[in-house]
C-alpha cells in the first residue's frame, strides 16, 4: 500500500489541508501536522474510512511542504516526550522503514538516550559511479544487444524492451558486479541518530522519527523490544516471575531474596507455601506514565529433592505420614505483601 504519486488528493492546496498560512515556519508547521494527525490517525481511529483518508491528505500535505521548504537534512527533534506518542502503524511504502530495537530492562524503565541507525537517503555508488557493474580492463560493447543494453520486440504493434541479460543491461560485456552497491548502482547510507526512550517505554512501543532529506521526508517508525531477565514476563504494569522452592522451604516458610526492578527484596515465605501460590509485592512492577508503578507478583514453584531419599530418610517419611496424613490442594491463592516505601525520587534522578 502506498499513497504515492497518482493520488487523487494530489490537487488539494496541502497549506489549506494543514489549516497553516504558506509563511510559516517548520516548527509550526509540524505542530499543525501532529495536531490534525492525532484527529485521524488510523491506530486511534480504526476502521474509520473517513478519518483514514483525512490521514493520507495530511500525511500527504505535509510531506508537500516539507519538500517545497528546502530543509537540509536534518532530525526533527522532538521538542518533548509528547512526541513519542506510541503508534504501532505497519505500512510500507516510499518514505517509510521499519526498524526493530532492543534495550535492557533498566533502559526501559528510567528512560535513556539511544543511538539508532537510521536509513539515509540513496546515493549514486561511488563505487560503480552508479552503473552498478564493474571493467577490469577492456569493456567491449555487448555483442548481443549492440551496446543498447535491451533487445526490442515488437508485440501486437507495442514495442517491449527485455532488459539484456548478457551484460545486464550495461551495454558492455565483461562486466563484474559492483561489490559496493551488489549491482543496484545506488547506495542507503546509514545514518547514526539519538532518540530519547521516555521513561517507562512499554515492550512494542513504536517510536516515530521524521528526517527531511532534501525533497523526501522519510518516516522511521522503531519497534522498541525489552530484555527482561530469565524468567520475567510482562502482565500489563505488573511484572510476573517464578520462585522456586524447595520441600523444606515449603513447609517450614523461609526469607529469600528474590530480584526486583528496584534490586533486592527480601520475600517471606509463610509455612505451608504451595505450588501456584501468588506473592503480589504492590508497586514493584513496572512504571505508568502518571509516576504510579504496577505490581510484581512471584509465583511459586515447588522442586523435589533430586535424589531419592535413602532407607533411613525412607522410614522416617513414612513415620511421618503417618502422623500427618496431608491431602493435595488444588488452585490458587494470593498473598498480597505491602511493599517497602520506595526509594526516594534522588535515587530515580541518579540513575537518568
Ligand atoms: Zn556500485
Ligand atoms: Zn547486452
Amino acid at each position: 500500500m502506498s499513497w504515492g504519486n497518482g493520488s487523487k488528493n494530489s490537487g488539494l492546496d496541502p497549506w489549506k489541508v494543514l489549516g497553516i498560512s504558506e509563511d510559516s515556519d517548520i516548527a509550526s508547521i509540524k505542530r499543525a501536522y501532529r495536531r490534525l494527525v492525532r484527529t485521524c490517525h488510523p491506530d486511534l481511529f480504526p476502521h474509520d474510512p473517513v478519518r483514514s483518508r483525512r490521514f493520507f491528505q495530511i500525511t500527504e500535505a505535509y510531506k508537500k511542504i516539507s519538500s517545497l521548504l528546502l530543509v537540509n537534512a536534518s532530525v526533527l527533534e522532538p521538542d518533548n516526550e509528547d512526541d513519542y506518542d506510541a503508534v504501532s502503524f505497519s505500512m510500507s511504502g516510499d518514505g517509510y522503514s521499519f526498524l526493530y530495537i532492543e534495550v535492557s530492562m533498566e533502559d526501559a524503565f528510567w528512560g535513556k538516550r539511544v543511538s539508532v541507525a537510521l536509513q539515509g537517503p540513496e546515493a549514486k555508488c561511488p563505487s560503480c559511479d552508479g552503473l552498478g557493474y564493474k571493467w577490469h580492463g577492456e569493456r567491449p560493447l555487448c555483442p548481443v544487444c549492440g551496446g543498447k543494453g535491451y533487445k526490442e520486440y515488437a508485440l501486437k504493434n507495442a514495442p517491449i524492451r527485455i532488459m539484456c541479460k548478457t551484460c545486464s543491461a550495461t551495454g558492455f560485456s565483461n562486466q563484474i558486479k559492483c561489490r559496493l552497491c551488489m549491482g543496484r548502482g545506488y547506495i542507503k547510507r546509514e545514518r547514526e541518530v539519538f532518540i530519547r526512550l521516555p521513561r517507562g517505554i512499554m515492550p512494542g512501543t513504536t517510536l516515530r522519527i521524521d528526517t527531511i532529506d532534501g525533497l523526501d521526508i522519510n518516516s522511521t517508525f522503531i519497534e522498541v523490544g525489552i530484555r527482561l531477565p530469565d524468567g520475567w514476563k510482562f502482565e500489563g504494569y505488573d511484572i510476573v516471575s517464578k520462585l522456586r522452592l524447595d520441600l523444606w522451604d515449603a513447609l517450614l516458610g523461609a526469607k529469600i531474596n528474590i530480584m526486583t526492578i528496584d534490586g533486592p527484596y527480601l520475600l517471606r515465605i509463610p509455612p505451608g507455601t504451595n505450588y501456584g501460590q501468588v506473592f503480589i509485592i504492590e508497586e514493584r512492577g513496572w512504571i505508568k506514565r502518571d509516576g504510579t508503578r504496577g505490581d510484581h507478583k512471584i509465583e511459586i514453584e515447588l522442586a523435589l529433592p533430586k535424589t531419592p531419599p535413602p532407607p533411613h530418610v525412607r522410614a522416617m517419611l513414612k513415620r511421618l505420614r503417618e502422623i500427618w496424613p496431608v491431602e493435595a490442594v488444588e488452585g490458587r491463592s494470593g498473598f498480597m505483601i505491602e511493599a517497602l516505601p520506595l526509594p526516594d525520587s534522588s535515587m530515580f534522578l541518579s540513575q537518568v
